[in-house]
């Protein structure tokens, strides 16, 4: 099934001003307008009639699923009326952040409502991150869905159609499909809110895998990718996806992509990037680069392994979603940790990665991990991921719970001797519950012990409740892997001990600093000011860092950093890359390594 077409450019005359039948009494039609994208709103239109008292509460969404963080869209809605049938105005009270009261529902007929995008806005507590948001830039629009429409009290499972008006010289690109009268329909409000749009000059490219239509749009800033370079990634890594879950779990499958351009990040001043899954489809917004990396290609394996977990494995706790208060469930390690797991251990086993590339990726992510806080568990770290502090902390799911879920699938081969590992158990675990069948949030563990083994208990006492250091040392010799510390990278390009990532002001600061780089006199999160006397910001980064790579071991490199708003000037050696957690192939491994080795490295 093909949900849209590339050149499906909806013809809006005077019927866009009529106002449109519902097809049942609450049935709930949306219009919004960017047409005018120079105004940097999007001016919405809500048609509805037959609602009653109980329903007189409009909510837009605080959170949504997967984004695990406070956004409270209703800080963005610019103005907000209620009328009648005959155009006359009903009264309306903001009740909270994200809800308004509309004194007589019972008349209601139509809301309309402008509400600002989050790309620009200003506003400086709990920041939306891109993929999350909602743009409306010169060139492309981005609509997540649940940032521009709610829902009536007690109607999150009534179906909606949406309408959007947009420069006809432009594509959209949404895993909904529209009707014969241009409406995109949506069997429930969550449904609505699992489909966000990219609207713009976007390139187009489909393909069948498998028994899946999948389509890609992509919006580009300077043209250096397109939808067909990305269609051929997508299709080796659903084709692992494939192999890896042994069916097709969707038929239709959206990936849209917007590559900003590094302007648009820093005039809009974002913190970070990434991605954001969805049922049918996934959602890209970063600067971009040239070509399709590697870090894209395990971006688009992570959020399609999505579908398994959370949007068809999820709790009781998350299924009906909360969109008004936020709800946190225990089990981010399953849905984030084993999703990154899976998305990686799937590609080594298609082929598409080679076992020292997957090690190294394990490297990486015990590497990453030595900066988050080793004493919260992972539990903790999903109970309270909602809360502020827990905003940094979050990434780690990442790294430690990825190499968690690692670990556990050798514990589990291990114990099967060799018969089942965690993909297997996964996806039993899929097999029994699903999309509207949640599993019970607190008897969960038990669930899992009772499917597994009961030393698995004890796993997860110690790794998922427990904040135990992972058994990576153990554990990667039973496959014959041996661990190494450190030791020095085969790059020789010299390095000041430290990485660098933008802070909330998009100034450049050292981030993972070695213990090396503090021995140079570097802390986390100084801001550079000047590298070798020359001015260090975004634009010249790029070509300041290859000076350095130019230079040699021992040289010194004079740069000007800033910690707590004073100044200073630092001498730092330049020293030797070293790769850390780092595992070897053993010599002469046992038959016993060897069987283990051999179940780990495929789906069995
Ligand atoms: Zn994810």
């Amino acid at each position: 099934m093909k949900k849209l077409f590339l050149s499906l450019v909806l013809i809006f005359g005077i019927s866009y001003q009529l106002v449109p039948q519902t097809s049942s009494e609450t049935d709930i039609i949306y219009r919004v307008d960017v047409s005018n994208y120079q105004d940097d709103l999007f001016h919405v239109n809500v048609f509805v009639s037959g609602l009653t008292q109980e329903n007189n509460i409009y909510n837009f969404a605080s959170t949504a699923p997967g984004t695990y963080s406070i956004m409270d869209f209703g800080r963005f809605v610019k103005s907000f009326k209620a009328y009648d049938g005959e155009g006359n105005e009903l009264s309306t009270e903001k009740i909270s952040t994200n809800s308004w009261e509309i004194t007589h529902a019972e008349k209601l007929s139509k809301l309309v409502y402008d509400v600002e995008d989050t790309f620009d806005a200003e506003y400086t507590e709990h920041k939306v991150l891109p993929m999350a948001g909602t743009g409306i830039e010169d060139d492309f629009i981005v609509i997540n869905t649940f940032g521009v429409f709610g829902y009536f009290e007690g109607l999150q499972s009534n179906p909606s159609r949406v309408k959007v008006k947009y420069n006809p010289d432009w594509t959209v690109g949404t895993a909904l499909l529209p009707d014969e009268d241009g409406y995109y329909v949506a069997e429930t409000f969550d449904r609505l809110a699992d489909s966000p749009f990219i609207i713009g000059e976007l390139s187009y490219a489909s393909t069948k895998v498998n028994e899946m239509e999948v389509e890609v749009y992509v919006y580009c800033a300077d043209s250096t990718i397109n939808a067909d370079s990305v269609l051929v990634a997508a299709d080796e890594i659903l084709q692992a996806a494939g192999k890896y879950i042994g069916y097709s779990p969707v038929s239709h499958y959206d990936f849209l992509f917007c590559f900003t351009g590094i302007e648009t990040f820093q005039r809009n001043n974002f913190s970070a990037a990434g991605a954001l899954e969805h049922s049918y489809s996934s959602l890209y917004v970063q600067p971009g680069m040239s070509g399709i990396s590697q870090e894209v290609r395990n971006e688009m394996a992570h959020e399609f392994l999505h579908i398994l977990t959370p949007l068809n494995l999820h709790s009781n706790v998350i299924q009906p979603f909360n969109f008004v208060v936020p709800t946190a469930s225990e089990h981010i390690w399953l849905y984030e940790g084993v999703t990154e797991w899976s998305s990686d251990i799937m590609q080594m086993r298609a082929g598409l990665i080679s076992i020292d590339e997957y090690l190294s990726i394990i490297s990486e992510k015990l590497t990453f991990n030595d900066r988050f806080d080793q004493d919260i568990s992972l539990s903790e770290m999903s109970l309270n991921a909602y809360n502020a502090h827990m905003i940094n902390e979050f990434l780690n799911f990442y790294n430690r719970g990825a190499v968690t879920a690692a670990m556990l699938d050798i514990r589990l081969l291990e114990l099967s001797n060799g018969t089942t590992g965690l993909r297997e158990v996964f996806l039993e675990l899929l097999r029994r519950y699903g999309k509207d069948k949640p599993f019970p949030e607190d008897e969960f563990f038990e669930v899992f012990v009772d499917m597994t083994y009961p030393e698995i208990e004890q796993f997860i006492n110690d790794y998922i409740l427990g904040a135990e250091p992972l058994p990576y040392v153990e554990y990667m010799e039973k496959l014959g892997f041996r661990y190494v510390g450190e030791v020095p990278s085969e790059d020789i390009r010299p390095t000041m001990g430290f990485a660098l990532a933008r802070n909330e002001n998009g100034e450049l600061m050292t981030l993972n600093v070695s213990d090396e780089g503090k021995k140079n006199g570097l802390e986390e999160g100084d801001v550079v000011l000047k590298v070798l006397g020359e001015e260090f910001n975004m634009q010249t980064a790029r070509s300041i860092i290859h000076e350095v790579w130019a230079m040699n071991v021992g040289d010194t490199c004079n740069i000007v950093i800033k910690r707590d708003d004073a100044e200073m000037e630092l001498n730092v050696i330049l020293m030797q890359r070293m790769d850390r957690h780092v595992f070897k192939e053993m010599e002469n491994i046992t038959e016993r390594q060897k069987f283990l080795r051999d179940a780990w490295s495929r789906n069995l």
